[in-house]
């Protein structure tokens, strides 16, 4: 059963300040690690700003079964998950902090602009605004009216 997309869900791979993160790496942590039978997001943003695709998603309203991935337990079938490497100190990597780089903080902006164009009812959130976590170590609504998003785009 294909659902309409509803959120769009922002994370961090919760790893150090500046240390560069492979597809490959979440591939092992989620499907080798965790046992899961998909990685927990359709892309990720690496440190110089370059979106890479981990799972595809096609841009038509719905999400297939083939583009879910397990981000959110709960709403992932009504999910789109993003990722951008970073979101932890360098000297207490148990730490949270927005390590965002400029070219992240810029890709992450063109991309949730994006998605809004593509899907006018779509609301951008932080993994924290579903569960008792840090990710993605920022303010996610902040960040959206810092990039002039319209409110009914913002989740509360
Ligand atoms: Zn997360």
């Amino acid at each position: 059963m294909t659902k309409k997309i509803k959120y769009l869900v922002i994370h961090c791979t919760a790893t150090p300040e500046y240390m560069p993160i492979s597809s490959d790496m979440i591939r092992a942590w989620h499907l080798n690690n965790n046992g899961w039978r998909q990685v927990g997001y359709s892309g990720m943003i690496h440190l110089n700003g370059y979106y890479e695709t981990l799972v595809p998603f096609d841009d038509d309203d719905f999400i297939a079964p083939w583009e879910i991935t397990n981000g959110v337990r709960g709403i992932n079938a009504v999910s789109r998950h993003i990722v951008y490497v970073g979101g932890c100190q360098k000297s207490n990597p148990k730490k949270a902090k927005d390590t965002r780089t400029p070219a992240q903080y810029k890709r992450l902006a063109e991309f949730v602009k994006e998605q809004t164009k593509a899907h006018p009812h779509i609301q951008i959130a932080g993994h924290n605004q579903f569960s008792n976590k840090a990710c993605p170590s920022f303010d996610v609504p902040t960040f959206c009216r810092e990039i002039g998003l319209a409110e009914k785009n913002i989740y509360q």
